[in-house]
């Protein structure tokens, strides 16, 4: 595969925008070499400035899970244009894909669009500390909840990929309000709840971690954790930003029959446009202005395009009643494959999956929190992903991301990537 291209658009970008990308893990630090500029994509397939193709196994990080360009989002975008991009006023799409939502999801009453997951998940934040009128916050070390002062704290994702975990710029004075808990580990959150009494508003976790790879809950986890909100009057917030409308059309609060008190959405929401939302039960979601003394708002929160693209994704996860098991059965039979030619191959690996969100650790010992996902062989996964680039297959350019899995692949891809798979695996020392 010849790059020669996507490296002169890198070298102009260089000089106009930091480290020539717009969010850092893009820019391949991680595993070295020339990020790859991307000029289309249809399906499961990624077009690049070369004219290479490339089977896609991040699809934009998680919203295109019915394939690129998918005809009845695009179009919905396209007809909506027409009438205007942008009012700052209130529009009727808004409350259908609220409708919607609230429909498909668990234990939700109201719901507040924003434009990412990172407003979602500060918003979220605020909402508990102005509920519970309690200013710290427990999070999970390797947990990543986007770019907000409050979460870059051992923060996992692009943070550690770049290995700053906690940034510069972020005050002691928000630093200190914010706990730290080992995932899977339930004595850790009792010792932070009882040494901090009545003073913790929330605890924020990803159901199904994605940010430090794939780290599925220990069975029993997220239920103690729901229990000990309860009994501690601290709110449970699930950052469903990767998993909502993914691992279910709940989300996980469905896949494992728990309830949050706020779940924050980002990703396949907005169906590839710029869009988070938070939700919760009116009790919660009525202390937020105008209703309630909690601020939050956005001149583009709402906007048009991004709801009909929101809309027509969702409408779409609500009608095809075997979207969910399709991918469960697509990602299993990769997992299958992925397992079988590794094994064959002599690697150490760990693969963790849960529906169509799965990760390969460099690693043969179980994953299941930060520092166990620190394990992995990183030389082995650089010569994995610039192997896999050759071969046509993308994947994420950090050992710390997720796959994501989207119903566009056709088994001929999977085993197209199985084989590719096994090629690779067969060059790495
Ligand atoms: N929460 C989770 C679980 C995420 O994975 C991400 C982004 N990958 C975010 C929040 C932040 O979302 P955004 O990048 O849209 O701000």
């Amino acid at each position: 595969m010849i790059y020669q291209r996507s490296s002169q658009l890198f070298a102009e970008a260089e000089k106009v925008i930091p480290g020539g990308v717009n969010s850092p893990v893009r820019a391949f630090k991680y595993v070295g070499g020339t990020p790859i500029f991307v000029k289309s994509a249809k399906g499961a397939y990624l077009f690049d400035e070369d004219s290479n193709r490339l089977i896609d196994y991040i699809n934009s990080w998680g919203p295109m899970i019915l394939g690129h360009a998918y005809e009845p989002v695009v179009n919905a975008v396209v007809e909506k244009a027409k009438l205007g991009t942008s009012f700052g006023m209130p529009t009727e799409i808004e409350t259908k894909i609220a409708e919607l939502a609230v429909s498909m999801v668990p234990n939700i009453d109201k719901i507040r669009f924003v434009n990412s997951g990172t407003e979602a998940c500060m918003s979220a934040i605020r909402l508990a500390r102005g509920f519970t009128g309690r200013d710290k916050i427990i999070k999970f070390a390797g947990c990543y909840h986007g770019h907000s002062d409050s979460f870059l704290i051992q923060a996992g994702s692009g943070a550690i990929t770049f290995g700053s975990p906690n940034s510069p710029g972020v005050t002691q004075g928000t630093a200190k309000d914010t706990l730290l808990a080992n995932y899977n580990d339930i004595q850790n959150i009792k010792e932070l709840l009882e040494a901090n009494k009545n003073e913790i508003a929330a605890i924020i976790i990803e159901p199904v971690a994605g940010n430090m790879g794939c780290i599925p809950p220990k069975e029993g986890f997220l239920e103690s954790l729901r229990e000990l909100c309860t009994a501690n009057g601290t709110l449970l917030i699930f950052d469903e930003v990767m998993t909502g409308f993914r691992l279910a059309k709940g989300g996980a609060q469905e896949l494992y029959n728990i309830k949050a008190d706020i779940v924050c959405f980002g990703k396949v929401i907005g169906g590839g446009l710029p869009v988070g939302a938070f939700a919760a039960r009116n009790e919660i979601m009525n202390y937020l202005a105008p209703l309630g003394p909690v601020y939050q708002a956005g001149t583009l929160s709402g906007n048009p395009l991004a709801m009909a693209a929101g809309l027509a994704m969702l409408t779409e996860l609500n009608h095809d009643t075997e979207i969910f098991k399709r991918l469960e059965q697509k990602t299993a039979y990769l997992e299958v494959g992925i397992r079988k030619v590794l094994t064959l191959n002599n690697i150490d690996f760990t693969i963790n999956r849960v529906g169509s969100m799965i990760s390969v650790h460099f690693d043969k010992d179980e994953v299941y929190d930060f520092n166990t996902s620190k394990n992995g062989d990183n030389q082995r996964f650089k010569d994995f992903f610039h192997g896999l680039v050759k071969e046509g297959v993308y994947i994420a350019p950090s050992a710390y991301e997720t796959w994501f899995i989207t119903d566009a692949l056709t088994y001929e891809d999977l085993d197209f990537t199985i084989e590719a798979i096994d090629r690779v695996s067969k060059t790495l020392s």
